[in-house]
């Protein structure tokens, strides 16, 4: 039976940063969201760090991140999640995507997976992974050779993302490989990472970057193999500079402690911050409890917001 309660009752929400550098104004502003839309609706935000990436954790983002959050105010509920620790459960739901036929261990080798780049890098193809090992009887394996756990992902038709922001983004199938979801070390991939504990952590709502839209298609077919209800999505543009380019460090991609550092005030941030693509008429300034009253994840812009030092300057004076 479909669990509806979910989407109908408080929401739950997430922040999800990956410990590989501090937390900038992208970030903040993504938790930001996170935290208006939960608490606005007696809802919780949830933080799990997702250190999963040994090689690139690194434990002093870690610190920053918790720092700049607590700077902001934005308090989450509950004890913050390592995503590596529950690397155990990533495991287990690979197992059992395998016992039940939605996924199959892959034997392919470095030399087969070069063949199909060329071929698709000659035929002027985006490449998709096809292994043989989703028919292939593993009674074949090569003896000792390690293997990857794939998702046997449908190959028609289409998976379909509903989202708040970007509306209906459709993906299709034959365009997506069999992605793996455990690695040849025994280790989830950030797909079924996410995945899992969404749904473990009973996540309603997920705000996050428009560079993670491919992933939601990915994680969707996650969730459908699992018989999973899929939360709704929510994916923001990206911040730009005020030429329209990447940010760069110069227009504010700078950890968060820089801001508090040239005497910032954590309120004219987050008021900064809450109008980077969304908006609420022609209001400038907005205490948090009006932030509260109005976000709405379906007003948020789709277009990327620009990012105007002069601005945020301006309003600090107000605060
Ligand atoms: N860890 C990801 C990041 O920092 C976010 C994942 C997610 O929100 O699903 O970009």
């Amino acid at each position: 039976m479909t669990d509806t309660s979910r989407s109908a009752g408080a929401p739950i929400v997430r922040f999800a940063p990956s410990p590989t550098g501090y937390l900038h104004i992208g970030g903040a502003r993504t938790a930001l969201f996170n935290w208006l839309y939960a608490k606005g609706r007696g809802g919780k935000m949830l933080l799990r760090i997702e250190d999963t990436d040994r090689e690139r954790n690194n434990p002093e983002a870690v610190a920053a991140i918790v720092d700049g959050l607590k700077w902001l105010e934005l308090n989450w509920d509950g004890d913050t999640v390592s995503q590596f620790g529950r690397a155990h459960r990533h495991r287990q739901v690979a197992e059992e995507l395998l016992a039940n036929g939605h996924a199959y261990k892959c034997w392919l080798t470095p030399a087969e997976l070069d063949a199909m780049r060329e071929k698709a890098q000659a035929e002027k193809q985006p490449l998709t992974i096809r292994s043989p090992w989703r028919e292939r009887d593993p009674a074949e394996a090569p003896a000792g050779v390690p293997y990857v756990i794939r998702l046997k992902a449908p190959r028609e038709g289409e998976t379909v993302v509903d989202d708040q922001v970007q509306g209906r983004v459709v993906f299709q199938n034959k365009e997506l490989d069999d992605l793996i979801i455990l690695r040849s070390d025994g280790n989830p991939t950030y797909n079924l990472a996410v995945v899992v504990d969404d749904h473990d952590m009973q996540v309603t709502n997920i705000i996050r970057g428009v560079d993670h839209l491919t992933n939601a298609a990915r994680q969707t077919q996650i969730y459908d193999a699992m018989g999973w209800e899929i939360p709704i999505f929510a994916h923001v543009p990206l911040i730009h500079g005020p030429d329209g380019a990447k940010l760069s460090k110069r227009h504010g991609a700078l950890g968060i402690e820089a801001y508090k550092e040239m005497g910032y005030l954590p309120a004219a941030l987050r008021n900064y911050l809450v109008r980077l693509g969304w908006s609420h008429g022609n209001d400038e300034i907005m205490s948090t409890s009006q932030m509260l009253d109005w976000f709405d994840t379906v007003d948020i812009n789709r277009s990327a917001a620009r990012f105007d030092f002069a601005k945020l300057e301006d309003l600090n004076g107000h605060y």
